[in-house]
Order: C-alpha cells, then structure tokens, then sequence
C-alpha cells in the first residue's frame, strides 16, 4: 500500500472496475438489488420504473420497495415528467435519477496547463479557470505550482462532493502516480494526496483520456451508449474506449492507442518505438508537415489550415486532406479490430470543423472493409472547452455513486 493512500482524512482512489459479486446471502441480495437499479441507471441514463426494472434484472414484484428506499434515502429523485430523458414516447411515468449531492471539483491537468472547475450535477460548469503553469525542474516544483493552481478555484469552503483528478499518465491502485508519457516531472507526484488535504474531500484519479470518456457518457454525447471511443487528437493521441458498457482498462490499466504501430520504418516517436499513430496523426506531425510545405508557422493549427483550404490554398487543402487520411488509419484500426460504431474527437482537431470531418470520413470509408457492410459514425465533441472538467467531474461521480463504468 502506497502513502497516498492514507486510511485517515480523505482519500485518494483511481478509478477502476469494483469486483465482481459472487454467490449472495439473503441480506445482500438486497443491497445487490440497490446496486442493480443505481448501476442501471448509470447505464441507460433517466429511467421509469418499468424501465428500470427491465434493465436492472430486477424483478417487477421488487422494484417498487428498492426504489422507494433510494427515495427516502435521497439517493434518487423523481424527475418531472415533461422533462424526461426516457427516450420511450407515450410514458407518462416520471423518470428517477440520481439526487444532486453538491457541487464536484474538476481538475485536469495537461502539458504547460491545470484547467479547474466546479461542475454541477448535470454538468454544468458554474466557475472555470485556466492556468498556465511556470516551468519546473521537479516533481515537488509541480506539485507546488499545480497547487497554488488549484487552490485559486476550489477549496473547503465550496463543500465540494468529490474532486475528479484526470492526468495524462498510469497510476497504481492507491493512487500513486507510476509514469507519464506527456509530463517528465509527474511520476512521483504527491498532487493527489496535496488536493485531498487542500479541498477536505475525496480526490478521484482517471487518465484524462478515459475521463474524457466517462463525460461523454455522463453527461454529454454517448449518454446510454454502449460502445464508443473518445479520442483525444492533439500533441498526443489518447483514446476513452467504452466496450460493452464499460471502459476498456486491461489489466495493464493503460491503453496507448496513440503507438498502435503504423508505419515500419516511420519516425521516431518519443515513447521510444517507430511509425506510432502519434507520429503520423499528432500536432507535431503537423507542424512538421506545414513546415515542408512551406506554410508559415501560424498555420500549423487544425483551424488555420481549414481557413487555408477554404481559402483556395492548395498547399493547405493537400495537408489538411493528409492530416485527415492519418486520423482515419487509426479510426479504421479500432474499427476493424473493436468493432467500435461511434467515434467522438476531441481536442484541437475539433475547432477544424465540417471540413476536415468530412475528409476523415471520407478517408474512414475509404479505408474499412467493404465486407462489413458498416462504417463507424465520426462526430465532433460538442462540449469542446469543457470537455476536459466534464470528464474529470464524471471520474468522481462515478466513484460517488459505487457505479462502475
Ligand atoms: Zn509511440
């Protein structure tokens, strides 16, 4: 057990899946019920009685005495009926979810930047901030500045639920922090632990890719999706996969589809292998890719060669089509080995738009096998700026509410 994972005041956990129940006494097929019906509801979004009852396995006979002991607890509440999220027509049962149980901290920490917010129960961010951090020499310099960071936004007078924590790296159950590909001074890092002490609450860990994932499903585009992948496309290439109902963890707790192998005797990428994704379909292929094409430096950005392209540049137009043709090699590969039917981008691809979606689809369908009679559907990110606090508050509900995803 590491020393972040101190047994007194609050804690630090990293999220992963719960274990699995075995064989049930009669007073824990109760609790086994209660579970049921909250995990249901995780999965499948607001629902009616009825279709609780149908996605929990819960019998009709139950339901009704599980569900009134989660109303009187206050763990669930009725929503009004005209505001339903039941996608069901014709239900004019009012469909329950989960009561609000205060504001969550959201932190997210990238390259150069910690990104804090206050997140509210459906995911509106009420106080944001962004802030550059100085440069470091050392993990305790980072934790430091990190901090300071932070503390500007959230702290123990805001009474916070849980703080969700998404970071570019591994980590080991307890919360300690084992490598990063993006950021030399994190392993080691304390920045956990620190948060706990600083806000007085729980501090929940997710890599930022899968916490990516984790809003989607929360509270953004894949909400009762059981199968789609978040993709993060900037300097690095990071992927949330949901199989199933679930993110995709291994047993290695790490998932890099940014150095999925492309090309043999492509570039060297900087986690030490060649031809990586990241090497053909990051940021700095782009910068690289603009520079031999004589663009100037500003237009070294997904948004800038779109204005390029759209302003006629040939130069611009046959880069950015590139760019697109390597963000689909990678799609077409998840595609074609996890069978993935929806694909979410994030991240500064995002502000390219309509544009280079289309060249990316394009590209995909190029790419897939006809035999499969099936493309994978390709979207934007909606919530674009917010995404990053959105992933990191739905890390920490999801610990809060004992669901797992
Ligand atoms: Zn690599």
């Amino acid at each position: 057990m590491s020393e972040s994972a101190a047994r007194t005041g609050p804690r630090v956990v990293a999220l992963g899946p719960r274990p699995e129940t075995g064989l049930l006494s009669t007073t824990a097929v109760a609790s086994t019920n209660r579970a049921r019906v909250l995990q249901a509801l995780a999965d499948h979004g607001p629902l009616s009685r009825a279709d609780l009852a149908r996605h929990s396995g819960v019998t009709r006979a139950s339901i009704g005495g599980v569900v009134s002991g989660l109303l009187a607890e206050g763990v669930l509440h009725e929503r009004p009926a005209e505001a339903s999220g039941s996608r069901r027509v014709g239900k004019p049962s009012r469909p329950l979810w989960f009561t609000d149980r205060g504001p969550l901290g959201a932190v997210v920490i990238e390259p150069g930047t910690v990104d804090v917010g206050v997140v509210g129960p459906e995911g509106q961010v009420s106080v944001r901030r962004s802030v550059a951090l100085p440069p470091v020499d050392s993990t305790a310099e980072f934790d430091a500045a990190a901090l300071d960071a932070i503390r500007s936004v959230l702290g123990p007078q805001q009474r916070l639920a849980a703080v969700g924590l998404a970071l570019p790296g591994f980590f080991g159950p307890g919360g300690e922090i084992l490598a990063s590909t993006t950021i030399d001074v994190l392993p080691g890092s304390r920045l956990p632990a620190l948060l706990a002490a600083a806000t007085g609450t729980t501090v929940v860990l997710e890599d930022d890719a899968r916490a990516l994932a984790l809003g989607q499903r929360w509270f953004g585009q894949a909400r009762g999706v059981r199968d789609f992948a978040a993709l993060q496309i900037g300097d690095g290439i990071g992927a949330g996969i949901m199989l199933n109902g679930r993110l995709h963890r291994g047993p290695l707790v790490a998932t890099e589809v940014g150095h999925m192998t492309l090309d043999h005797d492509g570039e060297l990428c900087r986690c030490g292998q060649r031809g990586c994704w990241e090497t053909l379909a990051s940021l700095r292929w782009l910068r690289r890719r603009c520079e031999r094409a004589g663009l100037p430096g500003a237009a070294a950005t997904p948004h800038a060669l779109t204005e390029l392209a759209a302003d006629g540049d040939a130069a611009g137009a046959e880069v950015l089509d590139e760019y697109a043709a390597h963000v689909a090699l990678g799609i077409v590969n998840l595609f074609h080995v996890l069978s993935i039917p929806l694909f979410i981008l994030h991240g500064p691809i995002v502000a390219a738009g309509q544009r280079l979606l289309d060249r990316v689809r394009a590209h995909v369908g190029d790419r897939t096998m006809a035999a499969l009679n099936a493309r994978p559907v390709i979207v934007m990110d909606e919530n674009s700026t917010r995404s990053g606090l959105l992933g990191a508050a739905a890390a920490a509900v999801t610990h809060q509410l004992g669901v797992t995803l």
